[in-house]
């Protein structure tokens, strides 16, 4: 893996969430409270703000230092999930970075994720899309693979009935929506293909 340029993967994700907010928010308006888009928005643009103080960080202290900035400014239930995925990333990530590598550690990053939302696969979260892009990538797919890997599991959360999350409560009339903590993490994963490769 060559050498990322964090700032620039930092501008790619806080740009496409900016342009995509109000996709995230309808998709919220539907089987939420309509805020995905703007915690969403609100937590990446405050990591955007700090971009060149973090890009200035080896690899996992900047991870961890996106991760804290999510959990204080994204909120909702997703700004705690997505917080711990770049916390446990940063924690987990080897010296020796290589793709299976960061497969591996991107594994245990999703497990910790689960683990803080007490949730599993199939519940029509983000974790429908993270653990199918997680195995694309441990399978050693190309980023082409990848997204579309991404982009399927999000569409697939649309006949999902939601068994966690503020979905949840609306029983059987959470099936024919996607999720949007679904779309989030597609959108993250495209973002971050196109940017790094
Ligand atoms: P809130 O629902 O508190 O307003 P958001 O709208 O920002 O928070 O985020 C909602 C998204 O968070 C959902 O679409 C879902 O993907 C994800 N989510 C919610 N609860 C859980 C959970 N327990 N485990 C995994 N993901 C969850
Ligand atoms: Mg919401
Ligand atoms: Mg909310």
């Amino acid at each position: 893996m060559t050498k990322l340029d964090l700032k620039a993967l930092i501008t790619a994700v806080a740009d496409k969430v900016a342009a995509h907010a109000e996709e995230l928010t309808a998709l919220d308006q539907a089987i939420g409270d309509g805020d995905h888009g703007l915690n969403m928005k609100r937590g990446f643009e405050a990591v955007r703000a700090d971009a060149d103080q973090i890009a200035a960080k080896p690899l996992p202290e900047a991870l961890k230092a996106i991760g804290t900035k999510l959990v204080m400014t994204v909120g909702g239930a997703s700004g705690p999930l997505f917080g711990t995925m770049f916390l446990a990333l940063g924690k987990e990530l080897p010296a020796e970075l290589d793709r299976a590598g960061f497969a591996t550690a991107f594994g245990k990053a999703i497990e910790a994720v689960a683990a803080r939302g007490k949730s599993e696969v199939g519940q029509k979260t983000m974790l429908d899309v993270l653990y199918p892009v997680q195995a694309t990538m441990a399978a050693g797919a190309s980023g082409v693979e990848i997204v579309a890997a991404a982009d399927a599991a999000a569409e697939k959360t649309v006949p999902m009935k939601a068994s966690r999350g503020r979905a949840s409560f609306l029983g059987d009339r959470s099936i024919d929506h996607m999720d949007p903590g679904a779309r989030s993490v597609a959108l993250l994963v495209r973002a971050v293909v196109e940017t790094a490769g």
